[in-house]
């Protein structure tokens, strides 16, 4: 016999009631690209938005692959369970479009908190841009928060544009770096130092203690050179994912910015901040999606663009055509 389906009611209800697995079909429906599942992930997540907020924070994760994500989260995620925390690890990885095996995908990373009942961890949803991708990892933040977990991690790849779209998802954005990954920093990876609210400096241990250290005060400085935002200082650090030291030290810098945000009544403004930016993307999202959806658009598109290729019609024309047409319909 089928299933009989269930209300965005009672989706909502089981969540709220800490209900993982129910927590886990609702983000597989906001996952889904199918036009069937829209409308009740869309309730549901809505649903969700109205369950009053408990004291949630959420971290941002990124660094390049190998230098120790996963090892990190495994133990900084036990050691927030451990002083009364339900965690809640998200990723996103834009790789993962591309290839079938994500970066941060399939093999078994974080075993040892993926065995906590106070831990959830959801690997990286597929899709078909990283603005999609990035919208189902919003809407899922709401959906863990409603669930009553207490700090969400979401943990991106240092490849591309998602640590942009992380950092505007999240309260405290940390950046892990290795001691000898001095040269490439100064190209690609300025624009995410910049974000970043504090560095660590990861597998400062054994023979990498020392230089770690050093990298350290190195970093310090150039992040000194960068305008403070929220009057926060932002720190470096090392630690050793693999050995579990400094990782205390880390979570003492988050609680130290999340006292600075509230202190100064930043924390709740920073988060409306992020909230208008979501609401202009939905909104370029929804109109994008109405509009290739629509049928006289679907019909006449391949036609323009033809038209555009043969050099028939200009593309400013093409596109202003289009555009009306989908207005007047
Ligand atoms: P990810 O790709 O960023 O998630 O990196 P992983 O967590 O999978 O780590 C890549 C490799 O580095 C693994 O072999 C880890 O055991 C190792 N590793 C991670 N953290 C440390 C650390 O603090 N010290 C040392 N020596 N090795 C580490």
């Amino acid at each position: 016999a089928r299933r009989r389906k269930r209300s965005a009611h009672e989706y909502i209800a089981k969540i709220a009631a800490g209900d993982r697995y129910v927590l886990s079909q609702a983000i597989t429906l906001v996952e889904s690209d199918s036009p069937r599942h829209k409308n009740l992930a869309d309730e549901i997540v809505s649903g969700c938005l109205k369950i009053p907020q408990h004291n949630t924070m959420r971290i941002g994760i990124t660094g390049t692959p190998g230098v120790g994500k996963s090892t990190f989260i495994d133990n900084f995620g036990l050691h927030l369970v451990d002083k009364g925390y339900k965690i809640a690890v998200l990723a996103v990885d834009p790789t993962s479009q591309h290839t079938k095996g994500s970066i941060l995908g399939d093999k078994t990373r974080m075993e040892k908190l993926s065995r906590s009942d106070n831990a959830y961890i959801r690997p990286s949803p597929a899709g078909d841009s990283l603005g999609g991708v990035t919208r189902k990892t919003r809407e899922s933040i709401i959906l863990c928060e409603a669930c009553k977990f207490d700090i969400i991690i979401v943990e991106t790849v240092g490849v591309g544009q998602s640590e942009t779209a992380v950092h505007g998802m999240v309260d405290f954005f940390l950046l892990l770096l290795l001691a000898n990954s001095g040269d490439e920093l100064q190209g690609i990876k300025r624009g995410i130092m910049e974000m970043a609210d504090a560095i660590a400096i990861n597998k400062a241990d054994g023979e990498n203690k020392a230089a770690s250290e050093f990298a350290a005060t190195r970093f310090q400085s150039s992040l000194d050179l960068f305008p403070q935002q929220y009057k926060w200082r932002p720190q470096v650090t090392t630690c050793s994912a693999l050995t579990n030291s400094g990782i205390d030290n880390i979570w003492h810098i988050i609680e130290e910015h999340k006292e600075l945000m509230r202190r100064h009544n930043f924390f709740h403004h920073k988060r409306h901040l992020q909230e208008k930016k979501w609401l202009h993307n939905l909104i370029v999202q929804k109109l994008k999606d109405d509009f290739y959806q629509h049928d006289k658009i679907k019909d006449i598109l391949p036609d323009m663009e033809r038209k555009v290729c043969d050099g028939n019609l200009l593309v400013t024309t093409a596109a202003k055509k289009l555009v009306d047409l989908h207005k007047t319909n």
